[in-house]
């Protein structure tokens, strides 16, 4: 059996997803996303103009060999662009592989550990009020699980993934529109104040089941990341993700030594040597690693089982830069992995992503219910696919109120 011919589309409804589709001599097609959120260009030329002129001729049956010969093949390692790629083509090759084997992925990983796979929304305001008015859409919705983001007063400008204006907080997403992009005035202190409070409300509002999730995205130094995990300990999170900047694998040993406030990190690593320490050293509770540009399942799968013996659960990223193939894969890792513990879900299931990505992967009462569909479950419809052209544009950018440079 031999690869023929594989292409890579860009574009799509709001979003410059990366799909990758890889032929076969059998008539068999597989399906992967590369897309690297503002920077989707990238891992399509390296897609076409070094991995897939080596692909054609392959048996796309191997596709352990195959992830080994780019990863090493490439001798500079790593990095988003490069794994984003190698990710595509290691979903496509399992795509394939489960066609033949006419078999959804999951059964090739060792069957169903769970029928339904929690998932979290994100719930946001202008203010703490709009917020409430936005988690309880979504508890209304059936979801167990949500992330908390509010406005924060005088912060001077919004916070993360925070509308600037109320009433529209229940389908937000941060406008990335533009090469140029926007500024963002981040405090510390006036953060750290506010935000424990404003947790504490929603706790008391809507009663102890629902799973409280907040994102404080890289903002806080290790010893402020312990302050701040203290002060929230008894709104009894479901976690606290991003804490720290992801590039320190020590950061969080303040942070643990203080504070028994479950922590997820991992969105922006791209393999198991940017978590192995954290896993290792049990610092962490979830590891938040994407099939899309952590090197595709084949990788990610170890990822797991390396967590999966330090009591470290899943949390799969799932912002809407990752396409439905992505969440597909997604999909059969959740509801394979003995480790689980639960995923980021946002609405991609608009009539137009549907059109595009064609799946019977199902969503109901904050549940996802995988496809029984051979392979990932998910079609690409390339006359759709017509309609869209690339946009770019980036993530907003974050200074103190001095003018420093921060983390996004
Ligand atoms: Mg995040």
């Amino acid at each position: 059996m031999k690869i023929t011919d594989a292409q890579v589309f860009v574009g799509g409804p709001g979003k410059n997803y990366v799909t990758l589709k890889i032929m076969t001599d059998q008539g068999v097609y597989g399906l992967g996303d590369a897309t690297l959120n503002n920077r989707e260009t990238l891992p399509a030329a390296y897609l076409t103009d070094y991995l897939i002129p080596n692909l054609i001729g392959m048996d796309p049956r191997n596709s352990e060999d195959i992830w080994q010969f780019f990863y090493r093949g490439a001798y500079f390692r790593r990095g988003p662009i490069a794994m984003a790629a190698f990710g595509a083509i290691d979903m496509a090759l399992w795509d394939i592989k489960g066609k033949l084997a006419n078999m959804p992925l999951y059964q090739l990983f060792g069957g169903k550990s769970r029928e339904g796979a929690m998932v979290y929304a994100h719930a946001t305001g202008a203010d703490l009020e709009d917020l409430m008015d936005s988690v309880a859409h979504f508890v209304e919705q059936g979801y167990k699980a949500v992330r908390v983001q509010c406005g924060i007063p005088g912060m001077p400008s919004a916070s993360y993934a925070v509308p600037e204006t109320k009433g529209a907080s229940t389908e937000y997403m941060t406008d990335f529109s533009g090469v140029r992009p926007k500024v963002e005035t981040w405090d510390t202190g006036t953060y750290m104040r506010y935000m424990p409070g404003a947790l504490a409300e929603i706790r008391a509002r809507f009663g102890p089941d629902l799973h409280i999730l907040h994102d404080v995205h890289h903002r806080l130094l290790p010893r402020e990341a312990a302050e701040f995990a203290k002060s929230v300990e008894s709104v009894g999170l479901f976690w606290l993700e991003d804490p720290t900047p992801a590039e320190d694998q020590e950061a969080l040993r303040l942070l643990r030594a203080h504070s028994t406030v479950p922590v997820a990190i991992g969105e922006v690593f791209n393999s198991i040597w940017e978590c192995n320490k954290l896993i290792e050293n049990e610092l962490i509770d979830f590891i938040r690693v994407a099939a899309t540009y952590a090197g595709g399942i084949t990788h990610v799968k170890r990822i797991i089982d390396l967590a999966g013996l330090h009591h470290v659960r899943t949390g799969f990223h799932g912002a809407p830069s990752h396409s439905p193939i992505c969440m597909a894969a997604h999909a059969h890792l959740n509801a394979w992995a003995p480790n689980f513990g639960i995923q980021e879900y946002l609405v991609l299931g608009t009539p137009a992503c549907d059109a595009l990505f064609p799946s019977d992967h199902r969503m109901e009462n904050g549940m996802v219910y995988v496809s029984d569909a051979p392979g990932l479950g998910v079609d690409f419809d390339e006359t759709e696919a017509k309609r869209y052209t690339y946009s770019p544009g980036s993530h907003p950018v974050v200074r103190l109120q001095d003018g420093t440079i921060w983390n996004y």
